[in-house]
């Protein structure tokens, strides 16, 4: 887009803070690489999960990370998360519902940064960034993936290989957040499926909110099974143990 169209169009739907909510001021210095969609208060409390802390339990971890008590249920061998869900609700919402692009980009470059800053091996040891597919019949109704968006931004800033057709789902299912665990498990039986060749390969794959962790772990087994050499997670937000 043209930059004057674009500065116009500010004028008329100023950029919002993607956490907060806060309108941005017009001209955004650049002094904190991409965290351009951030208000300054939101910007200097990035990421909102400290290092040492896992983000699911909120226990110490020598690693950044999903500690070694959180990960072990789940096939997947590592997870990461930039928030905790509380603070992106808002932002997640507009989002996912209101269709707002924006926040997607915004998300995605946060998520990016998050990646090129404090996890560089992580970002060497990956040749594969797949996403968390929606149903085909769910994505025409919301008009996109909220979870490609965030692929492609993070693809775009770290250069990592995006596959958006690898892994896709097979059928519609009631959604999760409706069900006990037990019948997530049940629900998401045999749903996802590999398109495309992830033999040897080692796969980061991209969720938006982590909160039982069963989507993920369900793609992490049909990679698996499928020959991948790895499986690791990186989500957006992750809930914590006690708000499942
Ligand atoms: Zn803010
Ligand atoms: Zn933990």
């Amino acid at each position: 887009m043209n930059k004057y169209l674009k500065g116009a169009l500010e004028v008329i739907y100023p950029a919002r803070c993607v956490l907060c909510g806060a309108v941005l001021p017009l001209k955004r210095e650049n002094t904190q690489k991409n965290r351009t969609c951030l208000c300054p208060p939101c910007a200097s409390d990035f990421p909102g999960i400290p290092a040492e802390e896992c983000p699911h339990c909120g226990g110490k971890t020598e690693t950044a990370g999903f500690c070694e008590f959180c990960c072990k249920p789940y096939a997947f061998s590592a997870a990461f998360a930039l928030f905790p869900y509380e603070k992106v609700q808002k932002g997640i919402h507009l989002f996912k519902y209101d269709g707002v692009r924006s926040f997607g980009e915004g998300f995605g470059q946060l998520m990016a940064e998050y990646l090129l800053e404090y996890h560089e091996e992580l970002l060497a040891e990956t040749d594969l960034l797949l996403s968390v597919p929606l149903h085909p019949k769910k994505e025409k109704r919301r008009g996109f993936n909220q979870t490609n968006l965030l692929c492609q931004e993070i693809s775009k800033e770290t250069g990592l290989l995006f596959s958006a057709d690898a892994l896709t789902r097979k059928r519609d299912t009631v959604p999760q957040s409706t069900l006990t665990p037990e019948e997530r498990k049940e629900n998401l039986k045999d749903v996802f499926a590999v398109a495309a060749e992830v033999r040897g390969k080692r796969i980061l794959l991209v969720d938006d909110i982590f909160t039982t962790g069963t989507t993920c772990n369900e793609c992490a087994k049909v990679l698996y099974r499928a020959g991948a050499k790895e499986v690791k997670v990186f989500c957006l937000a992750a809930a914590g143990l006690k708000t499942d």
